[in-house]
């Protein structure tokens, strides 16, 4: 592994199935602000195509072609956050596979660790909380989160933070995503890129990734190491 010096996650959809929580917690910000909106799961699965919670509630209000202004999009938003913490600690989350392993043997390895979401940060609270127990700083040297970047994935904005303040060069870094858009970031950023799909990125093409496969484990990433070799032997 050397040359190897961080492995950078992403939240939703990486660490664990978020997915459905989050559109739960839309749904019932429709019902409080008395919207006559509602999200199906195919209709989500459409609508992550854009990243970011305000952006999403953005196009749909587009498409719907509902009078809703930018302050009522982000009082929406803001609800929803409340709404999706509160379902992550009553109904909890559990980690995807192989997440805890690769966590811990970053941690042995001396590997920094990383979070670069477009999540926001109250939410990766609410899941460090609910999945791992412990406080999101406890367990990653740094946290690139939503909305301290101008562009939101695909654009590679988030991904540049979590490398400038974790002082590692892209080449140094594994980025873990599960999306297009997450695949398609981090490779703008020049990240290798292994990537897993969720439940909600089952249809994604993620052929930009470096390698892929159903789910995460420590194999996949001790193959990864000696695949990427050339990459991690400065
Ligand atoms: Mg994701």
């Amino acid at each position: 592994m050397e040359g190897l010096k961080a492995l950078i996650f992403d939240v939703d959809g990486t660490l664990a199935e978020t997915e459905e929580l989050h559109r739960q917690a839309f749904n019932r910000t429709f019902q409080d602000f008395g919207l006559d909106w509602h999200w199906s799961v195919d209709t989500y699965r459409d609508l992550l195509k854009t990243a970011g919670g305000k952006e999403r509630l953005r196009v749909w209000r587009d498409r719907v072609g509902a009078r809703v202004s930018d302050a009522t999009i982000t009082e929406l938003h803001k609800e929803k956050t409340g709404h999706y913490g509160r379902l992550m600690s009553e109904a909890g989350v559990r980690l995807r596979p192989g997440i805890a392993d690769l966590m811990d043997f970053a941690r042995k390895n001396g590997l920094k660790r990383a979070i670069a979401t477009t999540t926001n940060r109250p939410n990766v609270d609410a899941l460090c909380l609910a999945a791992f127990g412990r406080p999101a700083q406890d367990l990653f040297d740094t946290i690139a989160a939503g909305d301290e970047v101008p562009a939101k994935k695909p654009a590679p904005d988030v991904y540049l933070l979590a490398l400038e303040r974790l002082e590692v060069a892209a080449g140094e870094a594994i980025a873990f995503e599960d999306s297009r858009i997450g695949v398609l970031s981090a490779k703008a950023a020049g990240l290798r890129v292994i990537a897993a799909p969720s439940l909600y990125t089952t249809s994604d093409r993620l052929d930009e990734a470096d390698l892929t496969a159903p789910a995460l484990s420590l194999e996949l990433v001790r193959e990864a190491s000696a695949f990427f070799s050339g990459a991690f032997s400065g």
